[in-house]
């Protein structure tokens, strides 16, 4: 498949270890989800290549950690410029990867490289503390310091930002990288790969792996050599990484899944929450882990909101390939997440739910699922309690501002939340109730670089972006300095 690249140097398939391109036999297809053709095959990892990564990166953490915060800085924001010097070459191949649309892919782009120049700056500010001393002998202080070697483990809904979320922070705090992509969409991390190489970042300080989970993931999480596992995916998956990581007692940071409520209360403007819950619910298909999961409408407005958000789904979204004009919604990631849907959707009719609009398979394929509204849902359902990973909205109705929270609260996740509302009492009040780690008020877009991002139960543990962000990545050190009297 050509993908008509400005630069095609970018599709790099090989491994990734110690600043050098790897070919190995054992190849896996990458596949475009919007109409299965093969793009390309990439090398795959065995766990002795796993373990020549995590050596390189250990031999690079000796001098990288000595290099000074501003002096990383440099090639950090040459890496920022070169992504987006090549953004339309790297939305390109991550549209064909991953299927979103070309305007979401941008989107990624941008999005992802931000964390970079982020940390790139904000590194440069891992402050320690003096601390008042219990005896005039002696003078104490905190100092942090990078923690080692870090396995970064990414999913394949956002092929570039989680990788960049991950590795810009870690890098910038004076860590190197071991990252293990997503089988489904390695080439946007490997083209990553290829211009940290170009940004001067030195040798073994990023390296890329891809392949089975099962060989590549056992080795990075048993290896003592490995401080700190930061994981993007599933809860599943993310508690044997847990279990796994208790073996060498690693720092961790995962950031898991979630069901997000979306709470239209009846003061709500509500044109601006459509826009919201369109944003919110239907970019990348729904295939985000701060998507929308539930919409609970206040019952007073229930039939004026559901009649004005099928207009809008109706009217304003179009399936299709990620690179035609005019499409809103690509294809699902495979056959299996199309299932998942099938399957969520199907149950929850069984249980009394209705369909509003959409409600199966697309006729464009079988990765294609129509943008779908499901009525009469209560939050039992399985649409309700499962993570829904696609473009199913399911309205649940409710009286009271008590009884929205808590169905809201009533899940073991908790990621992302939003509602709507112009009453500033209410605001603060339900934003404050909500058991989820980030809120968003009158808004169904809140991430961005500066602000923490990450969630409280089964969603994880620790935050990505912000001034928080680096503290996942270092360690702090106490330091007492005793005997001044004499
Ligand atoms: P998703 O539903 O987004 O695919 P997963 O949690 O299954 O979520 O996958 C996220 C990342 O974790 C992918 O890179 C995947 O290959 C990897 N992964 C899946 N299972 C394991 C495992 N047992 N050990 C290590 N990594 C894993």
């Amino acid at each position: 498949m050509d993908l008509q690249l400005n630069d095609p140097s970018l599709l790099q398939t090989g491994l990734f270890i110690n600043g050098q391109w790897l070919d190995r036999e054992i190849t896996l297809d990458v596949t475009d989800p919007a109409t299965g053709k093969v793009i390309t095959s990439v090398a795959t990892a065995s766990a002795e290549d796993t373990e020549q990564a995590i050596t390189a990166a250990s031999v690079a953490f000796d001098s990288w950690k000595m290099v000074t915060a501003k002096e990383r800085a440099a090639p950090l924001q040459r890496w920022f410029k070169l992504i987006m010097e090549n953004h339309d070459d790297l939305a390109k191949i991550l549209t064909a990867e991953q299927g979103k649309i070309l305007a979401e892919a941008k989107g990624e782009i941008a999005y992802g490289a931000n964390y970079i120049e982020w940390f790139a700056e904000e590194a440069k500010r891992i402050y320690g503390d003096t601390i008042p001393q219990p005896s005039n002998d002696r003078r104490l202080l905190c100092i942090k310091q990078p923690i080692g070697v870090v396995a970064c483990i990414t999913p394949w809904n956002f092929p570039n930002a989680m990788l960049t979320r991950k590795i810009a922070p870690a890098v910038a705090a004076g860590c190197t990288v071991v990252c293990k992509t997503a089988s489904e969409t390695p080439l946007s991390a490997l083209a990553l790969a290829e211009l940290a190489k170009r940004a001067g970042i030195p040798d073994g300080v990023i390296n890329m792996v891809v392949g089975k989970a099962s060989i590549i993931g056992p080795t990075l999480t048993a290896s003592p050599t490995v401080r700190k596992l930061s994981f993007t995916g599933s809860t599943e998956v993310g508690k044997i990484l847990l279990k796994e990581c208790a073996g060498t007692v690693k720092k961790v940071s995962m950031e898991l899944g979630g069901n997000a409520p979306f709470i239209i209360f009846d003061d709500a403007d509500l044109d601006a929450t459509i826009d919201g819950l369109l944003a919110s619910k239907y970019r990348n298909s729904g295939q985000t882990c701060v998507c929308t999961n539930r919409v609970f409408v206040q019952k007073s407005i229930e039939k004026e909101f559901s009649a004005k958000l099928v207009e809008a789904v109706e009217s304003r979204l179009s399936i299709g390939n990620g690179f035609a004009e005019g499409v809103t919604n690509g294809p699902l990631i495979n056959k299996g997440a199309v299932s998942t849907v099938v399957d969520l959707v199907e149950r929850s009719v069984a249980q009394g739910a209705c369909i509003l609009t959409g409600g199966s398979v697309s006729e464009l394929g079988e990765n294609y699922y129509q943008p779908t509204i499901l009525g009469n849902v209560t939050n039992d359902m399985p649409i309700a309690q499962e993570e829904i990973f696609g473009p199913v909205a399911p309205l649940i109705t409710f009286e009271t501002e008590e009884e929205v929270i808590d169905m809201a609260n009533d899940t073991n996740v908790g990621l992302a939340a939003y509602f709507y509302s112009r009453d500033i009492g209410r605001v603060w009040r339900v934003s404050e109730q909500l058991e989820y780690g980030i809120v968003g008020i009158n808004e169904g877009i809140i991430s961005n670089e500066m602000a923490p991002f990450g969630g409280v139960k089964e969603s994880g543990m620790g935050r990505e972006g912000s001034k928080y962000g680096l503290d996942d990545y270092l360690e702090m050190k106490y330091i007492c300095m005793g005997g001044l009297d004499s």
